[in-house]
């Protein structure tokens, strides 16, 4: 048995296909057509965009718009668009006469030498992708096709040393049973790329591809990171009987597709989806989600190269109420900034993007952008039931400039004579502990209330939500979140409106108890985890969660908490 790195939860029995990522070396020579050969680059940079553009829309198919592991991919194209790339290949075969080949790897190399140096894990990673994409790009001048993952033998195990991120996106998911790789870690992007298509895999094991023959049978136990070559008849069968029992789960979860969203003692909450096109509203829908609240529209802005106007917006939200048949649909205003950049927007780089220029700071700004998709939105509540919610709000002037702009948008739509809803609500997410603090004079400006985890942890406890070396902090158990989130909730209800929670803690098993004693009326999680949640929420009982939140509540580190609720929720004299 070898051990690597363990980055999904599945196991996978088959083939081993033994896929050689070499480096792709550049053949050299000196040119005498400078022009020649500048026109030779431009068109490698083209059919290498075009292509990674290709690889990025069948991804979307498979994953949805919204899905950030989609992005992954969108760095290479960044990359090769990069003005210095493309000054630093066409001075090389200006000045030295240097040949494309050897021009596109020097220049490479000097991103893979800045990538290196950087003490950033995630720029580490970045590596893969210009690596992938000099090799590609030579490939392309080559004519040559690279090895064809797209067609499958039944049953695959892909053994490679380096995972690329464009070798996962091009893989036959349908016949392909795991991957192992030499290289790559937990958040290298291949392996973001392996969770998202939920391909069992195994990653940093060392010395491997030389171990195995084509056609030898492994085992990849992504829960573990063990990986077998040629195991005997007994292990086979007990990793049969593993990969079948997650299997089960999975089938079992299927049982609650139509259920309504009840504890076990009969309390109704809301289950909805996350979303971030029309195209994942229909997902939504199939995976038995009982609305969305939350549509993050930024994907839409993020995702094309332009500002999508009043129309294009119009035409996307109409299509996701149409499809939610009545159920409500939340749509998000534009939230970028952040961790969330829009490169043909031009944003200047801040010093601290989380605490700058972002979400509805941004949107009060550009009132123009913020218009067009307000009333995109207005037009589209004409064809289902739209709600309008308003991110990162810190104060209640906010929320009053942006009714007063509603307000003036639903005056032109009158004299235009177009329709839209008339009480279409409005509200807020809590994000920030600002509005979290606020919330009871909050609650009497907005029509609800959505409790955004993600960011109101990291700005409760000042941690960057990406930052590794702080991650230890960023929990939702943290007294302090708790309490936010307590208090938001009873202020939402003494003002009669509802609260809804939409950042990924609505998803987490431990806090589901607390949430449903809390109170809280919506869960909006993505659509992968719609059954899971509904069937978390059927295991309790009102009684049961109470006695939980009470002594949760007191306890007063994020550890004790986070120990004593995954204590409890193991216990086996729980009904499940
Ligand atoms: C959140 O902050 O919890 C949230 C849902 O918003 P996002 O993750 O898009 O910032
Ligand atoms: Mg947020």
């Amino acid at each position: 048995m070898l051990k690597g790195i363990g980055t999904t939860k599945s196991v996978g029995i088959g083939k081993a296909l033994v896929v050689k990522t070499i480096e792709v070396e550049a053949k050299r020579h000196q040119i005498t057509d400078v022009k020649a050969e500048i026109a030779c680059f431009i068109d490698i940079r083209e059919r290498f965009v075009n292509e990674t553009l290709k690889l990025i829309d069948e991804l979307k198919d498979r994953l949805g718009d919204s899905n950030k592991d989609v992005l992954v991919l969108k760095n290479q194209v960044y990359l090769a668009k990069d003005t210095f790339f493309e000054a630093e290949v066409k001075k090389r075969i200006e000045e030295q006469q240097m040949c494309v080949e050897a021009a596109i790897e020097e220049v490479s190399a000097i991103y893979t030498d800045l990538f290196s140096s950087m003490d950033n894990d995630d720029m580490k990673q970045r590596i893969s992708d210009v690596s992938d994409m000099k090799n590609r790009m030579l490939m392309i001048h080559r004519n040559e096709e690279d090895i064809d993952l797209k067609h499958l033998p039944h049953n695959t195990v892909i053994v490679t040393k380096q995972l690329h991120p464009s070798m996962t996106a091009r893989l036959d998911i349908a016949n392909v049973a795991g991957i192992v790789s030499e290289k790559g870690g937990e958040t290298s992007h291949a392996a973001i790329l392996a969770r998202a298509l939920q391909i069992p895999a195994v990653l940093c094991v060392s010395d491997f591809a030389d171990k195995v023959k084509n056609t030898d049978l492994i085992i990849v136990d992504g829960t573990t990171g063990e990986v077998f070559i040629n195991p005997s008849n007994e292990t086979i069968d007990v990793y049969e009987a593993k990969k079948a029992k997650l299997e089960k789960e999975n089938l079992e979860l299927k049982k609650y597709i139509d259920r309504d969203t009840v504890t076990l003692d009969g309390r109704k909450v809301l289950l909805a989806a996350n979303i971030g096109s029309s195209r994942e509203a229909s997902w939504a829908m199939d995976a038995g989600a009982e609305g969305v609240g939350l549509f993050r529209t930024e994907f839409l802005f993020m995702n094309g190269v332009d500002i999508p106007s009043e129309e294009e917006q119009f035409n996307e939200y109409r299509k996701a109420a149409i499809l939610l048949k009545g159920k409500t649909l939340t749509i998000r205003t534009l939230d970028i900034g952040g961790d969330k950049d829009i490169p043909y927007m031009g944003l200047v780089k801040e010093i601290n993007p989380f605490l700058g220029y972002r979400a509805i700071r941004f949107c009060l700004d550009r009132i123009d952008i913020f218009t067009t998709q307000l009333r995109a939105i207005l037009r589209a509540s004409a064809f289902g039931k739209i709600r309008i919610m308003i991110p990162l709000v810190t104060c209640v002037d906010e929320i009053i400039q942006v009714r007063e702009i509603i307000s003036g948008i639903m005056k032109e739509l009158d004299n235009e004579g177009i329709a839209y809803d008339k009480d279409i609500k409005v509200g807020i997410m809590i994000e920030t502990p600002a509005a979290a603090v606020m919330a009871d004079v909050l609650a009497k400006h907005a029509d609800f209330f959505s409790i955004g985890t993600n960011d109101l942890i990291q700005y409760t406890v000042a941690v960057d939500r990406g930052n590794e070396n702080v991650s230890y902090l960023y929990s939702v158990f943290n007294p302090s979140v708790l309490r936010l989130i307590k208090h938001v909730i009873d202020s939402g209800h003494k003002e009669n409106i509802e609260v809804g929670m939409c950042g990924e803690a609505a998803a987490n098993p431990c806090m589901i108890p607390l949430l449903i004693d809390m109170g809280l009326d919506e869960f909006s999680v993505s659509s992968g985890m719609i059954l899971k949640v509904r069937k978390e929420i059927a295991s309790w009982s009102f009684k049961e969660t109470n006695i939980l939140t009470k002594k949760a509540l007191q306890l007063t580190t994020a550890k004790e908490v986070s120990e004593y609720l995954s204590g409890q929720i193991n216990k086996e004299i729980r009904n499940r």
